[in-house]
């Protein structure tokens, strides 16, 4: 399927690693020329060496985006370099751990790591995006539905950007921007390898995650989530807008009993 995204530019955050590492070679790989903001310059040039030995334009933009300042500078950049932005992914994050206990200055400092960016750079780029009708996909997460505990900032952000996915998508339908959301549960990422390895023994506590997803019993891959914010991200999506996809295996949704082999299965109701 062409998804006729040749020549499109995108702002991806958080693109170094992980789901926003998936997302920025998948948009390279359908023709965009994309900017990856990111805090590691190590990291960020080592990439846009690697994609332009392969033809590809991948400009890092190095900045933290807890910053205002970085989100703007991005933004910028991104028009001085190519003078339109057609697509924004806000996909930067950090499950960390500011819960009940950890105080307010915790919550609101996860608030700026998880949220606050999101919004920024969709300020930032709104003018931009109206002009070339463009898309913006938010990164979510399923704690938004679920929770996790222990983690108050992180799933008030994930909650809050459900929300600006609806918003935004009421907001900017006239100017034809359409915005949407795709939510992991659980994707295998240096994120969540840092998380296992602080457990006593990491390779139970993966496989224990696995059993309970329905679909394959593993982990979603980087190029799974990535295909669907692609897809997204496409005109082949030309009339999605306000959606909250979730890309994990049916972890979030589907009937417990799928993952829990001890319970018996008591089927439908009987209609006699
Ligand atoms: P990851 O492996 O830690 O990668 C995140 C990337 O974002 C890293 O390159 C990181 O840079 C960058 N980043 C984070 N905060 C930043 C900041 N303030 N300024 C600039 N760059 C920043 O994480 P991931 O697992 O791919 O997660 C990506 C998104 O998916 C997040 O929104 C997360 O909440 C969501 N998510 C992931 C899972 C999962 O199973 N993995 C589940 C639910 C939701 P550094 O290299 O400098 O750290």
């Amino acid at each position: 399927m062409d998804l006729n995204l040749r020549n499109k530019v995108a702002i991806v955050t958080g693109g170094s690693k992980g789901i926003g590492l998936g997302i920025v070679r998948s948009l390279l790989a359908e023709g965009c020329r994309v900017i990856n903001v990111n805090r590691s310059t190590e990291d960020g040039l080592r990439l846009e060496a690697e994609y332009a030995a392969n033809g590809q334009e991948c400009v890092f933009v190095q900045g933290d985006l807890t910053l205002v300042s970085a989100c703007e500078n991005a933004v910028q950049t991104a028009l001085e370099r190519f003078g339109q932005i057609d697509i924004l992914v806000n996909n930067a994050g950090v499950n960390d751990g500011a819960g009940l206990a950890a105080g307010v200055d915790a919550f609101v400092t996860s608030l700026q790591r998880n949220l606050i960016h999101y919004y920024a750079m969709a300020h930032f780029a709104t003018a931009a995006l109206k002009a070339s009708q463009g898309v913006i996909i938010n990164i979510g997460s399923k704690v938004c539905d679920t929770g996790q505990g222990g983690t108050s900032g992180y799933a008030a952000s994930k909650g809050a950007i459900n929300g600006l996915t609806r918003e935004w998508a009421v907001e900017l339908a006239d100017d034809g921007v359409r915005v949407n959301a795709v939510l992991p549960a659980e994707t295998w990422t240096p994120l969540y390898e840092r998380c296992l390895a602080e457990m006593p023994d990491p390779a139970t506590a993966r496989a224990d995650i696995e059993r309970l997803i329905p679909l394959g019993r593993r982990f979603t891959t980087i190029e799974e989530m990535a295909d669907m914010v692609v897809f997204l991200a496409s005109p082949r999506s030309s009339h999605t807008t306000g959606q909250i996809v979730y890309v994990d295996g049916g972890y979030t949704h589907l009937d417990r009993k799928c993952t829990a082999p001890d319970v018996s299965d008591f089927g439908a109701a009987d209609a006699h």
